[in-house]
């Protein structure tokens, strides 16, 4: 009674290490392969985000380009109008200066004539008339005559010329200062779209800021799941590494294991485990060498499909006759993996194929089974 419920501890415990192992490292090599996946995808969303990110940097640079080389000819036109600005300014100011030389001029012409017309007065003669009877003969009568009539005539001349001069001037003045007017009027109309430009030209340079920084944290993000990823493959080369070339004692039945370096202990799903499972699973990475677990001859060597091509069933596959009773059957290999085809002898622990997920499977595995006398038994008591 004490003997049979150590018996039954003992057992449960075996079993427990046993699943616990076995599941663990079931666990860690999918869960690998999986996380690789999704680290993948999700390289692959970040790659296309900096493409589209990239994309629209560079329609940015292209429009601030343009805004550029429009800003600058809009600036060569505001310095050309600054110029004429100022050029007009100074004919504004010539103008001016003219103006008052011709006042002055006016003003001393008219003095002039005051003084005469005083020094006739003081002579007696309020008038040219009055001058010309105080004339004491005739020929001072007539030089007075033509004195008086010069002098008419001179100034009437001078004022006139001057006062249309005045008045021309005048007019230019006016118009340099509505010209003038006008130049700064546009010159404002172009420092007005100047601005708008540069404006723009600021929106634009502020999104190639934001595209910039996006495309560094993207970036960084990219480094640190690349990061992730040669983490995640050097685990999955470790683990392949692990078991590579690692022998394993044949079993009672003169068996060696199917898998380098792997024991029933590493089996992720048993005989059994759900109705129509006649062999068991090793899950381990895709690639990893299949090996003949006792000499013997290959009976079946092929690759199981439906009719459109895809695999079906036990996928790639092959089986071996050991002469004493007993064959193995290894399924879902690699595509292209099978060495050894119907009627090829094979040694214990030659390389047959390579693991793969071939068939009716959803990960990398190798599906083993062992056959007695025609008919498939739980391979465990035949395995190292
Ligand atoms: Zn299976």
């Amino acid at each position: 009674m004490k003997l049979k419920r150590i018996i039954f501890i003992s057992y449960t415990i075996f079993i427990f290490l046993f699943m616990s192992f076995g599941i663990s490292f079931a666990e860690t090599s999918s869960e690998l392969q999986e996380k690789k996946k999704e680290i993948d995808n999700q390289i692959k969303e970040i790659n296309s985000e900096i493409a589209g990110n990239k994309a629209q940097m560079t329609n940015a640079l292209t429009q601030i380009n343009k805004l550029n080389s429009e800003i600058s000819t809009y600036e060569g036109e505001i310095s050309d109008l600054e110029t004429r600005i100022t050029d007009v300014s100074a004919q504004i100011i010539e103008k001016e200066n003219n103006i008052k030389e011709q006042e002055t001029k006016y003003e001393q012409q008219n003095e002039l004539l005051a003084k005469r017309l005083v020094a006739l007065y003081e002579s007696g003669s309020t008038s040219y008339l009055d001058l010309l009877l105080s004339a004491d003969s005739l020929s001072d009568f007539i030089s007075k005559y033509y004195m008086i009539e010069q002098l008419a005539e001179y100034d009437e001349d001078l004022l006139n010329q001057i006062e249309n001069t005045k008045k021309q001037i005048e007019a230019e003045k006016e118009y340099l200062i509505s010209a003038k007017a006008e130049i700064e009027n546009s010159k404002v109309a172009i420092e007005g779209k100047k601005n708008s430009l540069a404006s723009s030209k600021n929106q634009k340079e502020a999104l190639v800021t934001t595209l910039t920084e996006e495309e560094k944290s993207l970036q960084e993000q990219l480094e640190e799941f690349e990061k992730d990823k040669k983490e995640v493959q050097q685990k999955l080369a470790a683990l392949a590494a692990k078991y590579k070339g690692t022998v394993v004692a044949p079993s009672a039945a003169g068996y060696t294991s199917p898998l380098p370096g792997r024991t029933k202990s590493n089996i992720t799903t048993g005989y059994g485990a759900y109705a129509g499972h006649t062999g068991v699973d090793f899950a381990c990475p895709g690639g990893t060498a299949v090996l003949a677990v006792k000499s013997g001859t290959v009976v079946t060597s092929t690759a199981l499909r439906y009719s459109n091509g895809n695999y079906k069933s036990y996928g790639e596959y092959i089986v071996i006759d050991h002469g004493d009773g007993t064959m193995t059957l290894y399924a879902h290999m690699q595509s292209g993996s099978r060495r050894v085809s119907v009627g090829s002898t094979v040694s214990q622990g030659q390389q047959i194929g390579s693991v793969g997920s071939t068939g009716n499977s959803t990960g990398n595995h190798l599906h083993f089974e062992v056959w007695v006398s025609g008919r498939r038994t739980n391979p465990v008591p035949y395995l190292p």
